[in-house]
């Protein structure tokens, strides 16, 4: 039996799993499709900050624009790192496409002039 807490809404079920894939605790179907798939393959969304290179110290917000695999996190994060923009900068503006092959975009979510 494995138990863990629904992360997909802030009712944060206590979600119980057992060894046939039968989930309980769970106040809607989401919470079972998210029992699943994190104990199959577990993943996450990104969000984080990229430097924006003509302002000094500051820093654009920016998410992936779906869903990696847990385990793909910290490589991720080293590539997001890496990454600069210039202002002005435009909420859904992608700021690196495909990133690590993984299908996923990394997006901007602030306008900044
Ligand atoms: S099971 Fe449903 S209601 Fe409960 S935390 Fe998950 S998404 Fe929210």
């Amino acid at each position: 039996m494995k138990e863990f807490t629904c992360i997909i809404c802030p009712r944060g079920c206590r979600l119980s799993v057992d060894d046939n894939m039968n989930v309980t605790g769970n106040f809607c179907p989401r919470g079972k499709q998210y029992a699943i798939s994190e104990l199959t393959n577990p993943v996450r969304t990104i969000t984080s900050s990229v430097r924006v290179n003509n302002r000094e110290d500051l820093l654009v917000s920016v998410k992936t624009s779906g869903s990696i695999p847990k385990g793909k996190i910290f490589e991720v994060m080293e590539e997001i790192n890496k990454l600069s923009v210039a202002a002005p900068t435009r909420i859904g503006h992608v700021v690196k496409s495909n990133i690590l092959g993984l299908g996923v975009d990394i997006l901007i979510t602030k306008n900044i002039d």
